[in-house]
């Protein structure tokens, strides 16, 4: 009947049967996989079968590409890699609404307790009013009661509200310990479960501002994995997933508490290495660096023999002035260096040459 009414139908249709295709694609293929269709698994399929997501899909062509049934854990992994935003989504969603219910029980709360508030200022109003007029015994016994009963209404109003403000208490300290989870979980690689970008943004941006001041050192290593891209050319995404966590393991248990590693992204790390001069910074890249080399690769499903990955490692220490990018950069050039003289091997900012190219390697 209304133009605006066709569209709108026109165009509800067409989502319809778009998404349906959608749906039906991912419905086939948990049941050629065998996975259950669970909400999170019918996700992972689906946006699979809109191609929204091209890394997305590359994971799981090599999942089927394997044929058969697909194990739950892979899948559980790739749910955790691509829908995990999602998820703090929905958490955030959920926590807001608690807080907005919250605030609604409160705000109820004091407007009763100022309505019985007002409506026992005029009991009181009424009630001097009366003694002032001169009042005999029976008058006075009932004006009491209605006094006393008044008071206790007034009484038990006070103690319910005190009461929904302590349960308010509780439930916002509840509702920030959830914040400072979700807040975690925004800092942290959900592959590697190191710290992401993000995190090391804000920890570099600390320490450096803490080196100008103390005036101790601070160093910066950046690491990349050798030739990776051919790594997963060759042994597929999924596994180079699993090298990815690896070289985050090793990471983790070559620094001290005091230091940080994180993702940088792609296979590239980062770590940030407080109180600590370039020398000895050096030396704990070379540890990580022989530590990596030091792991022959195994696919554990398969016993399939993967070699060996290396890692080439750029070294920078703060000078006073620098900002983190300037830090960064140093690093980053390093890095460029050991790449070029052949991979696999730890370069300091103390090796470079201002002429790119020529550079000197201990
Ligand atoms: P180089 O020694 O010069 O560093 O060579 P490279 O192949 O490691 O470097 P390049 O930058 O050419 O390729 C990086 C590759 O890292 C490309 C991509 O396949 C892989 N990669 C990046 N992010 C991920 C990831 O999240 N998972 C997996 N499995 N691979 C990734
Ligand atoms: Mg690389
Ligand atoms: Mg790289």
């Amino acid at each position: 009947m209304f133009n605006i009414d066709d569209g709108w139908r026109v165009v509800t249709n067409l989502d319809f049967e778009r998404a349906s295709g959608f749906a039906n694609a991912a419905f086939a293929l948990l049941k050629r996989t065998q996975i259950p269709p669970f909400p999170v698994y019918f996700e992972l399929f689906y946006t699979y079968a809109t191609g929204a997501n091209e890394q997305l899909n590359a994971d799981v062509n090599d999942l089927l590409s394997r044929g058969g049934p697909i194990p739950i854990e892979d899948a559980s992994l790739l749910c955790e890699k691509y829908l995990d935003i999602k998820d703090m989504d929905a958490k955030l969603r959920e926590m807001s609404a608690v807080m907005v219910r919250k605030i609604d029980n409160v705000n109820d709360a004091i407007g009763n307790a100022m309505v019985t508030a007002n409506s026992y200022s005029g009991s009181l109003q009424q009630a001097s009013g009366d003694l002032a007029g001169g009042i005999d015994e029976d008058a006075l016994k009932l004006l009491s009661s209605r006094l006393l009963k008044e008071t206790r209404r007034m009484q038990d109003m006070n103690r319910r509200l005190e009461m929904e403000l302590e349960s308010s208490k509780d439930d916002i300290s509840l509702l920030q310990r959830d914040l400072d989870e979700v807040r975690k979980q925004t800092v942290l690689d959900p592959l590697t479960r190191i710290p992401n970008r993000k995190g090391l943004d804000e920890q570099l941006a600390i320490e450096v501002t803490q080196a100008e001041s103390s005036g101790l050192p601070l160093s910066l290593l950046v690491l990349d994995i050798d030739h990776f891209k051919a790594f997963n050319d060759t042994y597929g995404h999924l596994t180079g997933d699993q090298v990815l966590r690896l070289v985050a393991q090793v990471l983790k248990a070559n620094l001290r508490s005091r230091d940080m590693p994180a993702r940088f992204g792609g296979e590239e790390f980062v770590a940030i290495l407080p109180e600590t001069d370039i020398n000895v910074a050096i030396s704990i890249a070379e540890r990580i660096r022989q530590a990596v080399q030091s792991k022959e690769l195994l696919k554990r499903s398969t016993n399939e023999k993967l070699g060996r990955i290396t890692l080439s490692v750029g070294v920078a220490q703060f000078q006073q002035g620098d900002t983190p990018v300037k830090l960064m950069d140093r690093a980053d050039k390093s890095l460029y260096a050991a790449k070029s003289s052949g991979r696999n091997q730890v370069v300091s900012q103390n090796d470079l040459t201002d002429t790119p190219g020529s550079i000197g390697v201990a």
